[in-house]
């Protein structure tokens, strides 16, 4: 802080502003704004993502193959040497004053490294140096962890420390970064304040939160490095813990208040329109399909609302089940609904349970918030006065405006893309509903323990039979025309296709201007196939009537943003070509190759890629190509993305995980998990005097997303 002469000085509390830190300033302000650090409190927690070693370095006269060291020297060379044809490797040449050894890139992007590796540069590496076998040239580094400097860095009197990374951004040099921390670390420190109760500090021998937030921030040069890398320092597991028992104590304080105002209303299942629509099905249901419906009506014969996920990949049969659930609301005398979380989504359940509705004699509404506000007025009273049975429709459903006469059950289709918050809001209508929570994104037991809390889960793992496999191919800029051969090959055969356009600079008018161009591009290419585009901000008739030709056939190339990313279902296509494929995430991606491979056609993914691409992306392709299910996919999605991104938390409004681990840090799931419980039960309202900073930490990390701020 400064502290000018005159003004009265204030003691510095962590939740100072960033700006006035030493090496900060305005311009420094606004860079570490874009990393989401406004407080001195947000930088502490503010963790680095990995370290740089010092406290190993060693000369190039010193490597021994397979030990793992860090090199500090500077790039002597660098350049691109070809192995054969398309293939190539980016190579550094690094010198110390004992000698010169090389590191080695398989995957780059040209421009990229030669602005990272500018000859002449301080460089540090870390990793494990192998013997090049074929140049019989000494050792080497592939894909080390590697860093440069215009100037020296660490330094001299550096050797020896370890260094923390942080994921920073543009024009924040890392080094800069680091300073900024030291100097909040030093001043700072002492103002950190202890919030988790002592006994538990003891129980699990957990160092204080300053020293936690200190020292994982800047470890001391004897600590052991391979558990700094595991995250298993007593001070990072320390701040695992207090992540997760954070959480958990919200989740139990939020749902004990909840329990006490909750009470369900028991239904008969298995009733007269559940025999007649299981008879007009065309198939008969799968085990898995049986199973998770049994495990259902279960919990609908309970004076308790249900709260169930169901989990079943892409093109698994989730809406017949969903769909038998909401009869039994109906055959209960009360009301069924659905919510989606897109308009067309929406529309396509609709007119996909329509004709069933229709034979049973039950009434169905669509309830979006398109159409004129006379036609949304029509359907609200239809809902209060209890005339519309089952209800389809988007988050418009759950919005104050809407009474429903009596919801016994509502089904959330594809749960990623709501936030975990809106169930909350989903109990507030009505008579508090049975709830099924549909997705297709696989959830480990960890997660759905954090996340969930007491959902129970039903698992769709088996899909339909006389399903073929998707076969999914990776082509470039040049080997693109062999993918329109492809797809205009399958159309001849009687298929259809999708070609996906991503939504660019997160702005709708530009990937319009991508559909529109694309879809020219086809027609001027194919002008015997019948092709059409379709996006979110077109009128719904148009919408509609595009997916309905679509779904018999007249239209044989849709084109399309990713409206069509979740639940559109429409056997009969085939191909889905996804232009600029490396812009997507890996789960979207899974998400829109099963848009195919759902009926009895054999089916291809084309994914389409442009340079220059990240690791990731190619990470991500790859993992398409390898990867079919949808939990290896989720599995491969956690390892190159980190847990913290995973569910997209931020857009699914949770919490954001900054340093636990869900899948490695199982242990103090559970264990966060017992101690919230057991506080909550002693003490439901965290009234005791002992428990005001926890509970003022509570409020403060977690008020907002846990919509706390009322009640603590
Ligand atoms: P998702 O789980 O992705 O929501 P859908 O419910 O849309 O999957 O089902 C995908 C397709 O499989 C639909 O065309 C549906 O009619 C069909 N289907 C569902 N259950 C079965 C079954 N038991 N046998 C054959 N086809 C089925
Ligand atoms: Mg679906």
């Amino acid at each position: 802080m400064k502290s000018e002469t005159g003004k009265k000085k204030v003691a510095p509390s962590t939740n100072d502003p960033l700006q006035f830190v030493k090496g900060v300033g305005p311009k420094r302000a606004l860079l570490l704004k874009k990393l989401g650090l406004e407080t001195i409190d947000d930088a502490l927690r503010f963790l680095p993502f990995r370290y740089e070693d010092l406290s190993r370095v060693k000369k190039v006269s010193e490597l021994i193959p397979g030990e793992h060291v860090t090199l500090v020297g500077t790039i002597s060379n660098t350049g691109t040497t070809s192995l054969g044809i398309r293939k190539k490797v980016f190579e550094v040449i690094v010198q110390d004053e004992s000698g010169f050894t090389r590191a080695k890139w398989f995957q780059f992007n040209k421009k990229y490294m030669d602005k990272k590796f500018p000859v002449g540069n301080f460089i540090i590496l870390s990793g494990k140096p192998v013997v090049n076998r074929y140049a019989g040239s000494g050792l080497e580094f592939v894909h080390p962890d590697a860093e440069s400097f215009a100037d020296e860095f660490p330094g001299e009197e550096s050797i020896g420390q370890i260094f923390p990374v942080y994921h920073s951004t543009e024009g924040l040099p890392i080094k800069a970064l680091r300073n900024i921390m030291k100097n909040i670390i030093d001043v700072y420190q002492e103002r950190i304040e202890e919030f988790l109760p002592v006994t538990i500090l003891k129980k699990y021998h957990l160092p204080s939160r300053a020293q936690a937030l200190a020292k994982t921030h800047f470890p001391l040069k004897e600590t052991d490095i391979e558990e700094l890398e595991n995250f298993k320092t007593a001070e990072q597991q320390r701040l695992i813990f207090e992540e997760l028992f954070l959480i958990q104590l919200g989740l139990t304080f939020k749902r004990n208040l909840r329990k006490k105002e909750t009470f369900g209303k028991a239904m008969a299942t298995r009733g007269p329109l559940i025999r007649k629509f299981i008879k007009l099905l065309p198939f008969a249901l799968t085990g898995a399909q049986k199973r998770s419906l049994g495990e259902i009506m279960d919990n609908l014969e309970e004076n308790f609302p249900m709260n169930r996920l169901l989990q079943g990949d892409v093109g698994s049969g989730k809406t017949v089940v969903a769909l038998t659930a909401l009869l039994t609301a109906v055959d209960n005398g009360r009301q069924g609904a659905m919510m989606a979380p897109t308009e067309l989504l929406s529309e396509q359940h609709y007119s996909s349970l329509l004709p069933y509705c229709q034979k049973l004699g039950v009434s169905i509404e669509l309830a979006t918030s398109a159409g004129t506000a006379k036609a949304r007025r029509e359907i609200r009273e239809k809902i209060e006065s209890g005339t519309a049975q089952i209800i389809v429709g988007t988050h418009a459903l759950i919005q104050d405006k809407v009474n429903f006469k009596d919801l016994g059950l509502i089904v959330v289709d594809e749960q990623h893309r709501f936030g975990v918050l809106q169930r909350e809001a989903i109990g507030k209508k009505g008579n508090q509903p049975h709830a099924l929570i549909m997705t297709a994104t696989p959830i480990p037991r960890s997660l759905s323990l954090t996340l969930y809390g007491d959902f129970s889960v039903s698992y769709l793992d088996e899909l339909p039979s006389g399903r073929q496999p998707i076969k999914t191919q990776i082509f470039y800029e040049k080997t693109r025309e062999k993918a329109y051969t492809l797809l205009y090959k399958e159309i001849q055969k009687g298929g259809q296709a999708y070609i996906v356009c991503p939504l660019i600079d997160e702005s709708e008018k530009s990937s319009l201007k991508a559909v529109v161009e694309t879809l020219a591009f086809i027609k001027m290419k194919y002008p015997d196939l019948s092709a059409e585009l379709i996006h979110g901000k077109m009128k719904r008739e148009d919408r509609q009537k595009i997916m309905s030709d679509f779904q018999e056939g007249t239209i044989q190339v849709l084109v399309a943003t990713t409206v069509i990313e979740v639940g559109i279902d429409v056997p009969n296509a085939s191909v889905i070509m996804i232009e600029h494929s490396e812009r997507f995430g890996l789960s979207q991606l899974h998400q829109l190759r099963g848009r195919v491979g759902r009926g009895q056609r054999a089916s291809h993914c084309l994914l389409v890629a442009y340079y220059p691409l990240t690791e990731e992306g190619k990470a991500r392709l790859n993992a398409m190509k390898e990867f079919s299910d949808g939990f290896s996919i989720a599995e491969e999605d956690l390892k190159i993305r980190g847990p913290g991104d995973f569910l997209g938390a931020r857009q699914s409004g949770m919490p954001f995980l900054r340093m636990a681990n869900l899948l490695r840090d199982f242990e103090w799931i559970e264990i966060a998990r017992n101690e919230a419980r057991q506080i909550i039960e002693n003490d439901p309202g965290l009234n005791a005097p002992d428990l005001q900073k926890l509970k003022k930490a509570l409020g403060h990390y977690l008020g907002d997303k846990l919509d706390l701020i009322n009640v603590i």
